[in-house]
């Protein structure tokens, strides 16, 4: 059985280490005791904070990734993720455009709070998410395109 506790106001254990990849989701909590401090500052902070400034549920589509885990997914070999310092979050009727307004304002808020947190609105194969990380030289906001990841002008 996976354990579960809260980890932030919003956020729990249990969502942070999840994966469909049933297989390997007790070796996933079982990896992921070195990154648990990490994951609850991801979510006291990062998480928590996005979810008050786009002011709907945030959904974990992906948090911690174990190694074997983060490869099955294609994840990079210097995934955040495997650090338990990145989550993929999707808000109800996500779209492009409303990704990359909500990501501005989240961005702009981490700002404004001195958050080292950058927001990528990735969109591949027909979904949008938001990957939120830590990054020491954030907050900055990034959207996938075909060309790469594109840097989007701060308004603040
Ligand atoms: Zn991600």
């Amino acid at each position: 059985m996976i354990p579960n506790f809260k980890m932030s106001e919003s956020f729990y254990f249990s969502e942070m280490i999840k994966t469909s990849h049933e297989d390997l989701a007790l070796e996933n909590m079982e990896r992921s005791v070195p990154f648990v401090f990490n994951m609850t500052i991801l979510c006291r902070y990062a998480l928590d904070e996005a979810r008050k400034t786009i002011g709907l549920p945030l959904l974990v589509g992906s948090g911690f990734r174990c190694e074997a885990l983060n490869s099955m997914v294609g994840g990079g070999a210097n995934s955040k993720h495997k650090e338990g310092l990145a989550a993929d979050v999707v808000f109800p009727g996500i779209t492009l455009e409303t990704a990359i307004n909500e990501g501005r304002k989240v961005v702009a808020r981490y700002a404004e709070l001195g958050f080292n947190i950058d927001v990528v609105v990735e969109n591949k194969m027909g979904k949008v998410w938001l990957h939120i990380e830590h990054d020491i030289e954030g907050p900055r906001l990034w959207v996938s395109t075909e060309k790469g990841y594109v840097q989007e002008a701060q308004t603040t």
